[in-house]
């Protein structure tokens, strides 16, 4: 099991070398920087420190009870199976139901609040993905790896499972161009899901699907207008830059530029890391 997650993060790290590199070669979008707005926030806050605290929260906290109370996994119900079957067994059934969920987020109002961040990036590149409020990866993830684990799947699935997720999650928001022809159809990939961050209203109920875009086309919510690109990425409306406030504003709309006026502790929270890299030059420097 320990290896299994050597070979799974140096695949994953290899992966990003990959997506950055045909990002520079074949970009979607020309022109995004590397370091574009808002790249330290989904790399520090939202790749870093919010997964390593809700993956303890989701396996520790709400998987494992579970399990000790219903003693399901003891029954090895799918243990049996061949690991290449438990893997695509368990990639099909999620992505099913994410696709219903992702929709039903676009639809309701409250459900939303627990998306709208992951809508927030106006430059969409292999990381843009990375950013989605911690409700939304709290129900997704334990939804995802709560049968995994209940079903008493080898627990080499699991790893690799949480591969898949990231390398898949890095292809579809990649800015690269691709024409991958008829996989589309049933293939999910940058061509259809950098539609669905567009700032369009003809997209903002459509390609909901994550891995298979065949969800979309037999459901009839599948957008693909040739080989024409979005003008403009993001949300219609003004939303924090800062993770916290990314996350508050769930909760309560809350205007980033009034509240650094008003408040001098909350002014100086927010200029704190343009201050510290001011400070790490200035070190350089000497
Ligand atoms: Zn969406
Ligand atoms: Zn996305």
């Amino acid at each position: 099991m320990g290896h299994i997650v050597y070979y799974t993060t140096g695949i994953l790290i290899l992966s990003v070398f990959i997506f950055v590199w045909l990002e520079r070669e074949f970009p979607y979008t020309k022109g995004i920087p590397l370091f574009r707005e808002g790249f330290w926030v989904d790399l520090i806050w939202y790749t870093f420190i919010q997964s390593y605290f809700l993956q303890i929260l989701i396996f520790d906290y709400i998987i494992e009870p579970l399990d000790h109370r219903f003693q399901l996994s003891r029954l090895q119900l799918v243990g049996h199976w061949p690991i290449a079957l438990q893997v695509l067994f368990f990639l099909v059934v999620h992505d099913f139901y994410i696709y219903w969920f992702h929709r039903a987020q676009h639809h309701s109002r409250l459900l939303w609040r627990t998306h709208e961040a992951h809508h927030s990036n106006k430059e969409i590149d292999w990381l843009a993905g990375t950013r989605s409020h911690s409700m939304e990866i709290i129900i997704n993830q334990t939804i995802e790896f709560a049968p995994i684990v209940l079903l008493g799947a080898n627990p080499i699935v699991v790893p690799i499972k949480a591969l898949i997720d990231a390398v898949w999650g890095m292809w579809i928001h990649s800015n690269i161009d691709v024409n991958t022809g008829k996989l589309q159809y049933v293939i999910n990939g940058p061509e259809m899901h950098q539609w669905h961050h567009a700032n369009d209203r003809a997209v903002f109920y459509a390609n909901y699907g994550t891995k298979f875009a065949v969800w979309d086309w037999i459901f009839g919510t599948a957008y693909l207008p040739g080989r024409k690109k979005p003008a403009e990425y993001g949300l219609p409306y003004e939303y924090p830059e800062d993770y916290f406030l990314q996350h508050w504003h769930a909760v309560k709309r809350i205007d980033e530029k009034q509240l650094a006026e008003k408040s001098a502790w909350f002014r100086s929270y927010h200029t704190s890391r343009q201050r510290l890299m001011g400070w790490v030059l200035k070190k350089r420097r000497v």
